[in-house]
């Protein structure tokens, strides 16, 4: 990433916009970051990492009356979230939907004092994300989460859980809970299809106590956004959510850890503003692009951006790297 730093500043100059940035030097460090950000009056701030970055990001920025919008170059070893909002992998490509200023308004979700917006979740299972250490994260990527998920998989216990929604109550013995606002998480392109970034609803998913043998179709037919209708699945769609449990009951929010139950889930309706592609057709995907040619814009002149790039552990360093070579 630091060695990408210099292109990506030339090009967003190039683009009319002049720039300060922020390396971050460790964890909770880029929330620092984008709240002093937002406090001294930048006009976008812009995330480049991976998840992990973007988590740490909002949650400098959720809490704050002037929220500037935000731009996303997704350089992690995750990027869920840009790719749930089609901003492309490449980081030109990314720096080129910044320059085009055109944002959508998502919700975010807040939990106790923390915020998130991909997904929230708790469960023995859910533990593991946080648990892959991020070097093996970096070599193997997205195969790590699988591999560790395996070797857990016979340690999966069912917690008691006491839930309420806006549709009422309910207690229940579950695997694991997911609150999503995409629709697609780790690898999971189907989780809640029906999931919509700015309706200021959460996805709830809940996988009721199971055998390991119903674990693993139901985790079959989720890969395939059929599990649904499973019975041993719950769904609902909910603006708030409370979960308590007599068990103790860690939470994963986008991937890190999050504290622990009880927990108060409230949906914040579009309440940040994010730099996506107006016309809908770049994508994750997509690769390396020209420079446009961009028409004078004389009002961006001025504007300061704030970059909290950050490299905790050195892990999201040379993802670019990778990604050239793919
Ligand atoms: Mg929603």
């Amino acid at each position: 990433m630091k060695r990408r730093l210099p292109d990506v500043l030339q090009r967003l100059e190039r683009g009319g916009l002049e720039t300060s940035t922020h390396a971050t030097v460790g964890e909770g460090d880029a929330t620092l970051a984008a709240a002093e950000a937002v406090e001294r009056g930048f006009d976008i701030i812009i995330a480049a990492g991976g998840d992990g970055t973007l988590y740490e990001v909002i949650n400098g920025m959720a809490e704050k009356e002037n929220r500037p919008p935000l731009g996303i170059i997704p350089l992690g070893t995750t990027n869920d979230f840009a790719r749930a909002l089609g901003i492309p992998r490449h980081w030109d490509a990314a720096v080129d939907v910044i320059l085009q200023q055109y944002t959508v308004a998502i919700d975010v979700g807040k939990v106790n004092h923390r915020y998130f917006i991909n997904i929230a979740g708790g469960g023995s299972l859910t533990e593991l994300t946080y648990e892959v250490p991020s070097k093996l994260k970096t070599m193997i990527g997205q195969l790590a989460y699988y591999m560790k998920g395996l070797e857990k998989l016979p340690r999966l216990r069912p917690i008691k859980l006491n839930i309420m929604t806006d549709a009422g109550e309910m207690q229940e013995e579950v695997m694991l809970f997911l609150i999503s606002n995409s629709n697609s998480v780790g690898g999971f392109e189907r989780l809640a299809p029906d999931a919509s970034l700015s309706d200021g609803l959460f996805d709830m998913l809940i996988l009721r106590k199971c055998t390991l043998p119903e674990f693993i179709r139901v985790v079959t037919l989720a890969l395939r956004g059929e599990h649904l209708d499973d019975p041993n699945i719950i769904y609902l769609q909910t603006k708030f959510v409370q979960v308590t449990s007599p068990d103790y009951v860690q939470i994963n929010l986008d991937g890190e850890f999050g504290g622990t139950l009880p927990c108060v889930f409230t949906n914040l309706p579009r309440h940040l503003h994010i730099f996506v592609d107006e016309t809908g057709q770049s994508s994750y995907k997509q690769t390396g692009l020209p420079l446009p040619h961009l028409p004078n814009l004389p009002n961006l002149q001025q504007l300061n951006l704030k970059l909290p790039w950050k490299h905790k552990g050195g892990h999201d360093e040379d993802e670019q790297d990778k990604q050239d070579k793919e």
